[in-house]
């Protein structure tokens, strides 16, 4: 595991599972819904999109969750860490979570998404654009 390759690398709590995204995100979004929350156990949670084709686990694979009837998961088995989201219509990209990252400084979010479900005590005064549902790459109606 080289740092000096480009890209980011992350991975989970324990290590068990770790990535490379090569490249550089599609998107990177805050996201509050309510999905993301129990998910995680935090107030929201933040992804960076990447093309599916950049992202290799180098150590481990992540287990699969179906969180929702248009959507898959990923975690480490090991230690419950929230890895990966995947969009059943967008397997062309996946997301990482972006607290999995080594350096999740080099990736600041753009936006945030689902602001509706967001919780009334988090203050949140980035200047980001709010989408009060799901970005437009969601499918209609869904989650
Ligand atoms: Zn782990
Ligand atoms: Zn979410």
């Amino acid at each position: 595991m080289t740092d000096a390759a480009p890209g980011h690398t992350g991975g989970c709590l324990c290590g068990a599972v770790r990535y490379r995204a090569a490249g550089e995100p599609i998107a990177v979004s805050h996201c509050h819904c309510g999905m993301c929350r129990k998910a995680s156990g935090g107030p929201f949670l933040a992804f960076a999109r990447f093309a599916a084709s950049d992202v290799t686990f180098t150590k481990g694979q992540p287990a699969l969750f179906r969180s929702s009837e248009s959507a898959v998961r990923g975690f480490c088995r090991r230690c419950g860490g929230q890895l990966t989201f995947q969009f059943d219509h967008l397997r062309d990209t996946i997301s990482v979570s972006l607290g999995s990252l080594d350096r999740p400084e080099a990736l600041p979010p753009t936006q945030h998404l689902w602001t509706d479900s967001q919780i009334g005590w988090l203050d949140l005064d980035d200047g980001l654009p709010r989408r009060p549902g799901p970005s437009d790459l969601a499918p209609a109606g869904k989650a």
